[in-house]
């Protein structure tokens, strides 16, 4: 068995693989989700970096990433994925409006560092979160876990190990954190089959079909992912055939991934089916309740740490969002992030009853906070009126519902100091700024403050 000792690349999207046309997925935005929507939100969204499976885009506060990520995740990562297929996930940077286009420029220059350094597909994109350690073993996953783990210690020993599974079933988790665990020692090929068809095609245009072949056939560890996708291509499954073929006689290491076993793959040559099935198939089977419960509480824990903040489901919580998903892990974990974002935005602990507000059909429930609203509500609140709160004067009653109201329109919306200070009669943005701090400080001091900021947001929330 040919094994190559060197610490071997993994591989993924060069610069030059990059595919998506940023204004033009912006624009399928506007239409989707309608002008209010995209001004508000959406359209300050930047691509920040492009890889095969997922895509970093930079927002301009911490705020604005929960409010997008707890309302529109969903929506825009089934946008983004009817521009490019293979992308399943959405990374958010928060970058100060005013520093967005150095940043895409850091990028930039980033990836062309890496661009001359490696070659051509050499360009590690495992990634490091999808791991054995944070994969949870569940009755349904435990026979395909455990064959994955298998795979690392004994090398060729089930060959090819076929892992089948419905969507958000965690077959791309455990066919990273395979290739996590081997590529120290080997040559690791990790791709998606539609990855797989657009080097082939890009070869044919090319007319380099030698470096093709070459290039994956020289892999020790050949991972490809939503074998499915070769359904109906013919010489594209001519390709794969020759390739699966030649590494399988080389002694290298196979893992697939689909979405249905070998045998229910649809338009696929027999002879190809029969390999697939030839060494071991596993199934991953839906959650069951237990398995749903565990995930919950470790992506808990993991949003704990990395924000460094305290966030508490009672059990109940946690019961309740487990059962609202039903057979689809991905989308567990989409719900959890909605009710986090929404708890930390409000910060007091859920109830069941706050939870299916926030659950119910999230995109007609659409609103959409603006710094007009957010004035009409807190003079609403204050028992003043709308030209008080902006006026020139400084007495208290009308002092701190102004500060309450610049303060909840930084938190609550995409508008910058500036912006919101010229809202409020003209100010500066130093005025806005002190008056975030003070309403922070007091939110933080002051009972009486903390009660009326949580009742404004939910009013604001549930207009
Ligand atoms: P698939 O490739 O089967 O569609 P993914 O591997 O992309 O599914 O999994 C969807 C999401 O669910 C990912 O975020 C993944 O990390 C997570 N996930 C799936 N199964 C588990 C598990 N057993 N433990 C932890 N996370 C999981
Ligand atoms: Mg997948």
């Amino acid at each position: 068995m040919e094994k190559n000792k060197t610490k071997a690349h993994s591989v993924y999207v060069s610069e030059e693989e990059k595919t998506l046309n940023w204004e033009e997925i912006q624009s399928s935005f506007q239409k989707t989700f309608g002008s209010e929507i995209y001004n508000s939100w959406l359209q300050k969204l930047t691509l920040i970096k492009e890889f095969n499976d997922y895509l970093i885009l930079g927002v301009p506060t911490r705020f604005f990433r929960d409010w997008i990520v707890s309302r529109y995740l969903d929506k825009i990562l089934e946008q983004v994925k009817s521009f490019k297929l293979s992308l399943n996930r959405i990374e958010f940077k928060i970058i100060e409006e005013n520093k967005q286009n150095q940043e895409i420029i850091k990028y930039n220059e980033l990836n062309k560092v890496t661009e001359i350094k490696d070659s051509i597909l050499n360009y590690n994109r495992l990634n490091p979160k999808l791991n054995f350690d944070n994969f949870i073993q569940g009755k349904s996953n435990d026979i395909a876990l455990s064959y994955s783990k298998k795979v690392c210690e004994d090398i060729s020993r089930y060959n090819p190990l076929y892992l089948c599974g419905g969507v958000g079933l965690g077959k791309t988790h455990l066919l990273n954190a395979i290739g996590l665990e081997l590529q120290d020692n080997n040559n690791v090929m990790f791709i998606s089959a539609e990855r797989f068809m657009y080097h082939f095609i890009k070869s044919i245009k090319k007319n380099d079909m030698v470096n093709f072949k070459d290039f994956f056939r020289k892999s020790s560890v050949f991972i490809i992912d939503d074998i499915q996708f070769i359904s109906g291509k013919d010489s594209l499954q001519e390709e794969f055939f020759h390739t699966f073929n030649s590494l399988m006689d080389k002694g290298s290491q196979i893992i697939i991934s689909s979405d249905r076993t070998p045998m229910k793959l649809d338009r696929v040559q027999d002879r190809i089916k029969s390999r697939l099935a030839g060494g071991l198939v596993v199934d991953i089977e839906t959650p069951d309740l237990e398995l749903k419960i565990k995930i919950i509480r470790k992506k808990l824990e993991e949003i704990q740490s990395q924000f460094k903040e305290n966030i508490q489901l009672s059990d109940e919580v946690i019961n309740y969002v487990a059962n609202e998903s039903k057979t689809n892990i991905r989308e567990l974990i989409g719900i959890l992030n909605r009710v986090v974002a929404f708890s930390r935005v409000n910060n007091k602990e859920l109830s069941i009853n706050d939870c299916k507000n926030i659950l119910k059909d999230v995109f007609s429930q659409i609103r959409v906070i603006t710094v007009d609203k957010i004035q009409n509500v807190v003079s609403n609140y204050f028992n003043i009126s709308l030209s008080e709160m902006l006026s020139q004067r400084r007495s208290r009653p009308l002092a701190r519902p102004r500060q309450v109201a610049m303060y909840l329109a930084k938190k609550m919306t995409s508008r910058s100091l500036p912006e919101i200070g010229r809202r409020f009669a003209n100010r500066d943005h130093t005025t806005v700024i002190h008056a975030v701090k003070t309403i922070t400080r007091l939110s933080e001091q002051d009972d009486e403050m903390k009660k009326n900021l949580n009742q404004i947001k939910s009013i604001l929330l549930d207009q």
